[in-house]
């Protein structure tokens, strides 16, 4: 597939949410497909484009997906898209999207340097084990740069999470 006809980018790409431009190598392609009214449609849209074979579903159905593809030389790319929602969820999806395409990029380097910069110093990859809690942080992170400073959504299983980011700021270890 080629990447750049579909609107893929690489090089120099903004990543939504972590508002953040980072360099992409040669191999490595980012597409933001931004706020979708449909989850599921778009997904299927989604991998149509990379394989028309392919019937996807899945549930529940998430607030935001990071779809990766590979193609055989190798390149990866990856769409983000996020649920049409309230503006805090999308800056907190958007976060959450961006960094589960640097993970798959292997540039986790990228989360932990801004989480420096922003003063929390909390090592995600070190601390969690699965990538939801990492995506997660960098969902924080989102919303902690655009100055949403009380997080206070309605979902219990993040205060925990959210607390333990809230605790590492300005804690250099
Ligand atoms: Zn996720």
């Amino acid at each position: 597939m080629n990447f750049l006809e579909k609107g893929y980018q690489t090089g120099n790409v903004w990543l939504p949410g972590l508002d953040i431009t980072v360099y992409l190598n040669s191999n490595q392609f980012f597409r933001n497909d931004g706020i979708v009214k449909d989850m599921q449609i778009h997904t299927n849209k989604v991998y149509y484009e990379i394989n028309p074979r392919i019937k996807h579903d899945s549930y529940p159905i998430p607030l935001g997906r990071c779809i990766i593809t590979y193609d055989e030389r190798s390149n990866i790319a990856a769409a983000i898209f996020v649920k049409e929602n309230d503006p805090i969820n999308h800056i907190f999806n958007y976060g959450h999207e961006s960094v589960e395409a640097l993970i798959k990029y292997g540039r986790g380097d990228v989360l932990l340097d801004e989480l420096k910069k922003e003063g929390f110093f909390i090592d995600p990859f070190q601390r969690y084990n699965d990538t939801e809690n990492i995506a997660n942080i960098g969902g924080f992170l989102a919303l902690h740069k655009k100055n949403y400073r009380d997080c206070s959504m309605n979902c219990p299983e993040l205060q925990e999470l959210y607390s333990e980011f809230l605790d590492s700021y300005k804690k250099q270890k």
